[in-house]
């Protein structure tokens, strides 16, 4: 493969310098951290897993009119997407209670929001990601007025399509992160949803069942994380055919 110019490492991401002016290379790894890295492992198969359920997703938003970075998947851990100047926060919206809602506000997890909540961090590791304000966004310059009127209506279309798919193959949608990015046609300014969607950064629970099919299987030690990917891929059409499972080849004698 030609030598190709690394531009981000990221901790479940590599982007790489793209073929045209104006695009990257996005590369899934199958590393899985949880608690600002504290924990780790290397999960065979899931970049190539994450890979596809981005690809589905984000196609299936471009359908709907919400403009996204993704253009065309490559192979099969890496996609062709728009560069953007990402904007440095965590946009979480919120359905159902689980996670920091809850050990923040003494919200028992699973219990049903009085409409979806946004919430927006900073994206610093080394401050842990912290819950900011609309004031401290402002404030600081991390966005103006108008971008966070902007990242409030895509989330909250993201939101809708999310959960039309996830119900639609009897799953719930928890909440979930998004990260945005500017891109510029001339001069006018435009946000586009980026990173990736995929199980990594959202929470699904089984409807019937309630079992988790999202990364709190990994960060609570409750399973097989593929095992819990594969399931939602396998719920949604998406299923490459050649993934890598934990289950190896066996002889045939
Ligand atoms: P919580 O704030 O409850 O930990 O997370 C809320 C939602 O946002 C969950 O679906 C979680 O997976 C996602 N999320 C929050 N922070 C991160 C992050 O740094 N990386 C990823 N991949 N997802 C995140």
């Amino acid at each position: 493969m030609a030598r190709r110019k690394k531009v981000y490492e990221g901790k479940a991401k590599i982007l790489y310098e793209g073929p045209e002016p104006g695009t990257l290379v996005q590369y899934f790894k199958d590393d899985a951290t949880a608690f600002n890295a504290q924990k780790k492992d290397v999960i065979d198969g899931k970049g190539v897993l994450n890979n596809r359920l981005s690809e589905f997703f984000m196609n299936g938003l471009t359908q709907i009119g919400v403009p996204n970075h993704f253009i065309k998947r490559l192979n099969m851990r890496e996609q062709l997407i728009r560069s953007v100047e990402i904007i440095p926060l965590e946009v979480i919206v919120r359905n159902i209670a689980a996670g920091t809602i809850s050990q923040r506000l003494g919200i028992t997890e699973g219990t049903p929001l009085p409409r979806p909540i946004i919430e927006f961090c900073l994206k610093d590791d080394s401050l842990g990601d912290p819950l900011v304000s609309e004031e401290h966004i402002i404030a600081f310059g991390w966005a103006s007025q108008q971008d966070l009127d902007d990242m409030v209506a895509l989330a909250l279309r993201v939101n809708d399509f999310l959960s039309g798919c996830m119900l639609a193959v009897g799953i719930k949608l928890v909440d979930f992160k998004i990260e945005i990015g500017r891109i510029w046609d001339n001069d006018f300014q435009r946000l586009i949803v980026a990173d990736e969607i995929s199980p990594d950064s959202c929470r699904l629970w089984d409807i019937e069942t309630g079992e988790k099919l999202d990364k709190d299987v990994f960060r609570r030690d409750l399973g097989n994380l593929n095992d819990a990917y594969t399931e939602v891929a396998r719920r949604l059409g998406v299923l490459p055919s050649n993934v890598t499972h934990a289950t190896k080849p066996t002889l045939i004698n």
